[in-house]
């Protein structure tokens, strides 16, 4: 999946959310494990309840861990009644769950959502507290108060940040498109539509940064005659044809190019004369022996080529210059014939 697609489909969104889920969940175990060590440091009367509820909500959320399942609003219920559960029984510490529990609904649900289900977890907080052994004493009043308002704090804070990060990723996605377009257009301005091959622009750009290659221009003989015998739309046939025939010739790190009308360029990087010549041989005799075809009739067709070598020292024109008119003389010493300069 490119990296567009995977923001359109929210999936990097999720990516993250998933990751600081599974955070959280570690961190919720670690606040349990701190409720446990505090009973055994000074007990409580609940103290045998409150340690079998601490550890039932650390293997539950251990459980999670391990799978590494993605969140479920039925897990977040779950651990919202343990939690209840944990502060019924007036564990300390408790009230550090439901903020934990906050942040992973926020993650689970976003925005709107989790305001709501923000209140859900205020108000079981608040119920739960009711019902706490040592209720009612001004310091719980207050720290209940305090944890409300940390509550709403922290529920609102963490749903900014969602929006925040959930607008970020919808503008890297409109960027990740707006490159691909970038790109999109710069293929289309360097490729050939008709047979697929580099363009003369591409020619251009590509020779400018090359200092040493063996270069082959390719023309196709008598080609007007072609296309004035059998039609223009079997000379793009033809066109076609001979570009495949070079694309599957040449090596990976070779270029080829319609450089224009029925001339094709061939940039062969590191390569020797010697192997500049004996592609273009192989090129020359595969197109002589293709069968092309025009309402069953068999049209032969050739080409001429061309070679030359660009040293570091000579520009690329030069270079095509002498290929050129290697060219020339295939074609005055009777054409199908490849000449070296
Ligand atoms: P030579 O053997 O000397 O190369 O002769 P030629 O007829 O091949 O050369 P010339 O340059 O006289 O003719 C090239 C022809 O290629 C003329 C033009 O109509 C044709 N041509 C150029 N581009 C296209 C194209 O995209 N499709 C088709 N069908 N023909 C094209
Ligand atoms: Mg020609
Ligand atoms: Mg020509």
């Amino acid at each position: 999946m490119n990296a567009t697609k995977r923001l359109q489909s929210g999936r990097v969104w999720n990516d993250h959310a998933f990751y600081v889920q599974i955070i959280i969940r570690r961190i919720s175990i670690i606040s349990a494990s701190f409720t446990i060590v505090a009973e055994i440091w000074v007990p409580t009367p609940q103290r045998g309840l409150i340690i079998g509820l601490s550890v039932v909500y650390i293997a539950y959320n251990l459980m999670l861990c391990i799978r590494r399942t993605k969140p479920k609003l039925a897990e977040l219920a779950v651990n919202l009644a343990l939690c209840a559960g944990l502060t019924v029984t007036g564990a300390v510490y408790s009230n550090v769950l439901y903020h934990l529990l906050l942040m992973r609904m926020v993650l689970k649900v976003g925005g709107d959502r989790a305001r709501r289900m923000a209140m859900a977890v205020m108000v079981v907080y608040v119920a739960a507290n009711t019902f706490r052994p040592d209720v009612v004493t001004v310091p719980l009043l207050l720290e209940i108060i305090y944890n409300v308002i940390a509550f709403a704090v922290l529920s609102f804070t963490a749903v900014y940040m969602h929006n925040v990060i959930a607008n970020q990723l919808k503008h890297e996605g409109k960027i990740a498109e707006l490159m691909q377009e970038n790109a999109r257009h710069y293929e289309m301005a360097h490729t050939d539509e008709l047979t697929g091959l580099l363009n003369h622009r591409s020619y251009l750009e590509k020779t400018g940064n090359l200092s040493q290659y063996v270069l082959l221009v390719v023309d196709i003989d008598h080609f007007k005659k072609l296309n004035d015998t059998y039609g223009h739309l079997f000379g793009d046939h033809v066109l076609t044809t001979v570009a495949n025939i070079i694309k599957l010739g040449i090596r990976s790190k070779d270029m080829a190019f319609r450089y224009g009308g029925e001339e094709f360029a061939i940039v062969l990087p590191g390569a020797s004369l010697e192997l500049g010549m004996k592609i273009a041989e192989r090129l020359r005799y595969q197109v002589a022996n293709c069968d092309f075809f025009h309402k069953g009739e068999r049209v032969k067709i050739t080409i001429s080529i061309g070679v030359s070598r660009k040293d570091p020292s000579e520009d690329s024109e030069d270079a095509f210059h002498e290929a050129d008119s290697a060219l020339y003389r295939a074609k005055r010493q009777g054409r199908n014939q490849c000449a070296v300069f």
